[in-house]
């Protein structure tokens, strides 16, 4: 089989399905606090056609499928996609993205239907700064949602991502840091796009890995230290040097790793998208609807493949175009 590849070499293997654009939280930096136009559910793709496209996807060469949304939690039987996924043979990484909040009730089905991998948002461990990046006051139910998921080490690495705010998230880098080191979490930072829905963002809000990471050394009594990963990785992850914690640094701003990308993503309506920033997309909804062979869909897959982007554009200046998505609608 020809591998998945776009015009500048890159070989595809990773796919983002969303599975809904809704959600319990509205994060300042992804939704806007209320007037979100959701997708009417008749256009979102059923659970059988997200499980007929995953199989084609892993057939022309995708190898790992992250499940995420806006929130994938709060979509009915997401155990049972899970473990319909679980069964595709050649899928060497199934995994989701989740804001922790079901996670309490959630953990043991997901655990049960074959997940193995799990990132959980968290911005804040103080309950009055999550309530406020948010807007919800879902601290307590997020913590818990943790504990439980340390229950069932099949699920594992625990990875927890949290949004770098300038003006917010300084103030909690070494507590976030002081966890990575007591639990079996690790703890990733991501620098701040411009994907929210209100437009907040500004490029001197973001806080960047670099800084971050000076911060972590600064003040813990044992530095970071580097270790090797996939260049096709967009995160670069430390160690403490006693052994004892990871941190990772997901760069996407000061440091693109457009390049190595292998990334594409399927909205919850059955949209292809090639780059978190894409201004255009590819509609599978249809032709799976209109009772496309599998020989036509992936016609259609690796042409949109082809055409994906070389790179973002955010520190271009007036070049750079804004999505035509929010992160909630795109599945980040
Ligand atoms: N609701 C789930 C969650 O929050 O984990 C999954 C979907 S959420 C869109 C996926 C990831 O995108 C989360 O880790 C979130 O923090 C991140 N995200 C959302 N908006 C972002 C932005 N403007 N810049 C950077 N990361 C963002
Ligand atoms: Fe919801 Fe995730 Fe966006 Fe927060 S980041 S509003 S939890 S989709």
């Amino acid at each position: 089989m020809q591998p998945l590849i776009d015009s500048f070499g890159r070989q595809i293997e990773n796919l983002r399905i969303s599975i809904t654009d809704r959600c319990n939280f509205r994060c300042r930096y992804c939704m806007p606090e209320e007037m979100m136009q959701w997708v009417p559910r008749d256009e979102i793709l059923t659970y059988e056609e997200v499980e007929r496209l995953a199989r084609l996807f892993v057939r022309l060469g995708i190898r790992d499928i992250r499940i995420t949304g806006g929130e994938p939690t709060v979509r009915k039987d997401l155990p049972y996609l899970i473990s319909r996924l679980h069964m595709i043979d050649d899928l060497e990484s199934l995994s989701i993205t989740t804001n922790g909040f079901r996670l309490k009730a959630l953990a043991k089905p997901l655990a049960e239907a074959g997940l193995t991998r799990i990132n959980v948002s968290l911005d804040s461990l103080v309950p009055e700064h999550f309530a406020y990046i948010t807007r919800r006051n879902a601290l307590n139910a997020v913590m818990e949602g943790l504990e439980e998921l340390e229950e069932y080490p099949a699920i594992s690495p625990i990875k927890l991502n949290c949004v770098g705010i300038r003006g917010f998230t300084e103030r909690e880098v070494v507590a976030f840091a002081e966890l990575a080191r007591r639990k079996p979490y690790v703890v990733r930072f991501i620098e701040f796009m411009p994907l929210d829905a209100d437009g907040i963002w500004r490029e001197e809000n973001v806080l960047t890995g670099r800084e971050i990471l000076d911060m972590i050394n600064e003040a813990m009594p044992v530095p970071l230290v580097p270790i090797p990963t996939d260049p096709a990785s967009t995160s670069r992850v430390y160690r403490f040097a006693d052994g004892n914690g990871e941190v990772g640094f997901i760069n996407p701003v000061s440091e693109p790793f457009c390049a190595t990308c292998n990334r594409i993503r399927l909205t919850a309506e059955g949209m292809l998208r090639t780059c978190l920033f894409s201004v255009r997309e590819t509609d599978l909804r249809l032709p799976l609807r209109d009772g496309a062979t599998d020989e036509e869909l992936e016609h259609i897959i690796r042409a949109a493949i082809w055409q994906k982007e070389l790179k973002h554009r955010i520190n271009e200046g007036e070049f750079f175009q804004r999505a035509n998505r929010t992160m909630s609608q795109i599945g980040g």
